[in-house]
Formats: C-alpha cells, structure tokens, sequence
C-alpha cells in the first residue's frame, strides 16, 4: 500500500490539493470543481458546434481553437481546454484595444497550463 500524501492537480482550477492517502483517487480539489467539470463536459457539443459557425463566418483561427477547446474537454484536460478558450478571450479583448484585460486573461491560462511552478 502507498503510504503517502502526494499533492495532485486539481484537473479543473489546475490547483494543487493534497491527496489523502486512504482515499480514493480524486481529479478535482473540490466537489464544486467536480460539478464544474461536469458541466463543462455536457458543453463539449455546444463548443464543438459553435467551432464550426466561426469556421464558416471565415475566422479559421477561432474556430481551430474552439475545436481544441471541444477535443480538450472531451478527453478530461479540464484545465487545458479552459486556459484554450482564455486565450481565445484575451485574443478578442486585445483585438478590442483592452490589453490589460487580454494580459490577465492570458496569466490565468498559463496558470492552468501549470506554468510558473
Ligand atoms: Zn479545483
């Protein structure tokens, strides 16, 4: 038996939590992280279909990330598919003139990407 507590990464807020040892695996740090997961999983057909709107509105750059975003969170990066669609925010708000906002957008994706640590 492994008798350690070894922190995991939360698969949703990329947070490091500590797992008990007695207990079973756990991907998310909290339950509401869990139902957050969840309910960015039932959104997988929405982004997927939104991938292919933005395509055919000739923003190829869009709608390639929207579909990373969908294959992301269909394969359970959580945390990855989320920081794609930061990017996709930042890359809007810069195009608005507001860097600031696209510079936090960005720190907060490369935070779920696990950068920084
Ligand atoms: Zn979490």
């Amino acid at each position: 038996m492994v008798n350690e507590t070894r922190p995991e990464q939360c698969a949703f807020c990329a947070k490091s939590f500590v797992r008990q040892p007695m207990g079973r695996p756990r991907r998310f740090c909290s339950p509401a992280c869990r139902q957050a997961a969840y309910r960015l999983r039932t959104s997988a057909d929405l982004v997927a279909a939104r991938a292919e709107t933005w395509g055919r509105l000739g923003r190829p750059k869009v709608a390639e990330g929207l579909r990373r975003e969908a294959s992301l969170i269909v394969s359970g990066e959580y945390a990855a598919a989320r920081a794609e669609g930061l990017d996709l925010l930042a890359h809007d708000w810069e195009a608005l003139g507001d860097r600031k906002t696209a510079a936090e957008l960005r720190a907060e994706a490369e935070h779920l990407r696990g950068g920084g640590h």
